[in-house]
């Protein structure tokens, strides 16, 4: 943009606390009892669109995310869908591996692994995950895309807004609102897609047989997606997600986040010519890098919470930087202290790696190694154990003291299994019935398993035994604990 064209440079914006406001509303002439506003209508940012090194990143990380999300379900592992949580089942498939809700460990530690990587890639790039993969972020790309393919560049966008209601503004506002809705709902669907078999979800669809819960969800879904990513758009990153708001307590002086070389860029203003600097520093002040910031901020007001760290400030001031002739980087990913003391790229990347980085890096590494061993060590197959409450002990014929329990026997894996069922922990103890489980794949199964013991074979009370599950046609094996009650 020619500098003649350039608005008035922006005032660094201040952050007045609200006592100062109220004092100075009461201080103005006539102020007393004045009223001060604490709300302020919304206003639309029209992010410009620019090419470069972190824009491209950006859609790569959108065709990575979006093909992993949109294909991931219609994928088969043997007879069944790659990856499905089957709520109605309560079985979870992920790959080769079948996890019922006694598996909810490795759930949680997977949790708790994501939660640690946020924490270490906070600390050493900021706000990454915001930047290039959060869906909200990731949608808010695709829709902007799509207003921009059918409402036209930043500016045509703005004049569009403003223009009366005309036949071409009606068919372009509502051709991109079905677009964004169609889009909308096939995420809605893809979402519930991980909770039901999609293909007899799409047969179902298709003959509009889908179940309630199903249609809510797919709606549900869709619509977040179509007002978050449509309407809402900044405003979630600013007002609704907390990840904004405690990310103040991840960064420090070495984290890299997307800041602006003030030192070398003021005093900011336009020029005639590129080497017609009259004392001002390399900031022609075009505000490129505004029009581009998704969130609608200056960067060079410095950190601000509503930057998401996604560098197409950095694509925009380094584009300008090349039209002048200038060096690139007067906005880049830099440390406050890198920026402070003029380090070398080499001496900021050296600090990145910090203890702190280190002790992350280690405690991941680890609980990673842990989770990924306890995986592939697990038993394919569970027991839980209940006792029929309904008779707890009982003389029976031939004057055996009898227990009767209930085995909920899991097959975890993708083939049927026979498993052998026998007991310990009193002499003379026997099954008397149900000692063999027969369990399709990836299956559960109630067994009603009989105990006997001998009259007087042990005394009066609680006496612990264990159930050994064993599978006939492998070495999975499983023991669990259980009361054996003899009456007085
Ligand atoms: S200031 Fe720059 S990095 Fe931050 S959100 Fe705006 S464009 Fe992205
Ligand atoms: S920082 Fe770069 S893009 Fe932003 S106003 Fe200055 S020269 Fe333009």
């Amino acid at each position: 943009m020619p500098p003649s064209q350039n608005p008035a440079p922006a005032a660094p914006r201040r952050v007045i606390p609200i006592a100062a406001v109220a004092k100075d509303a009461a201080d103005a002439p006539g102020g007393e009892g004045a009223t001060v506003g604490l709300y302020a209508a919304q206003k639309k940012i029209y992010p410009r669109s620019i090419q470069g090194l972190f824009s491209r990143w950006r859609w790569a990380m959108v065709f990575i995310t979006q093909a992993v999300f949109y294909g991931l379900p219609w994928l088969e592992w043997g007879q069944r869908q790659m990856v499905l949580f089957d709520l109605a089942a309560r079985r979870f498939y992920i790959f080769g591996l079948v996890l019922y809700p006694q598996d909810l460990i490795y759930l949680t530690g997977l949790l708790v692994i994501s939660a640690l990587s946020l924490f270490f890639f906070t600390a050493v790039a900021g706000r990454l995950w915001c930047g290039y993969a959060c869906p909200q972020t990731v949608y808010t790309e695709i829709f902007l895309w799509i207003e921009e393919k059918i409402e036209g560049q930043r500016s045509a966008r703005i004049r569009l807004d403003k223009d009366a209601m005309s036949l071409e503004k009606l068919v372009k506002k509502w051709f991109k609102h079905l677009v964004w809705l169609a889009i909308a709902l096939w995420t809605g669907f893809t979402f519930v897609g991980y909770f039901t078999p999609i293909r007899e979800l799409a047969m179902a669809f298709l003959q509009t047989h889908m179940g309630s819960w199903e249609v809510f969800w797919a709606f549900f879904y869709g619509f977040a997606t179509y007002g978050n990513a449509g309407f809402m758009r900044e405003q979630v990153c600013k007002y609704m997600c907390p990840y904004a708001r405690f990310q103040g307590a991840m960064f420090d002086r070495d984290t890299l986040v997307v800041s602006y070389d003030a030192a070398r860029g003021e005093a900011r203003g336009a020029r005639g010519k590129q080497h017609d600097r009259s004392g001002l520093g390399d900031c022609i002040d075009c505000t490129l890098c505004v029009q581009v910031c998704p969130t609608g901020i200056d960067i060079r007001d410095g950190q601000q919470y509503e930057c998401i760290g996604c560098g197409l400030c950095v694509d925009a001031c380094n584009t300008v930087m090349d039209k002048m002739d200038y060096p690139r980087g007067l906005v880049r990913y830099a440390t406050q202290n890198g920026i402070a003391a003029r380090w070398s790229p080499r001496q900021v990347l050296a600090r990145v790696f910090r203890p702190r980085v280190l002790i992350y890096a280690s405690v991941l590494a680890v609980l990673s190694i842990g989770l990924l061993a306890s995986l592939v060590a697990r038993t394919p197959l569970k027991v839980d154990v209940v006792r029929d409450r309904a008779s707890l002990s009982r003389i029976v014929e031939g004057g055996m003291l009898e227990n009767v329990y209930r085995l909920q026997v899991m097959n975890a894996t993708e083939r049927p299994q026979r498993y052998r069922i026998s007991v310990r922990g009193l002499d003379g103890l026997t099954v008397a019935a149900g000692d063999l489980a027969v369990v399709q794949p990836a299956e559960s199964r109630w067994i009603a398993v009989r105990l006997q013991l001998p009259y007087d074979a042990a005394p009066p009370g609680s006496h612990t035994v264990h159930f050994d599950v064993q599978a006939v046609d492998d070495d999975a094996r499983v023991s669990e604990k259980a009361i054996f009650l003899v009456p007085r």
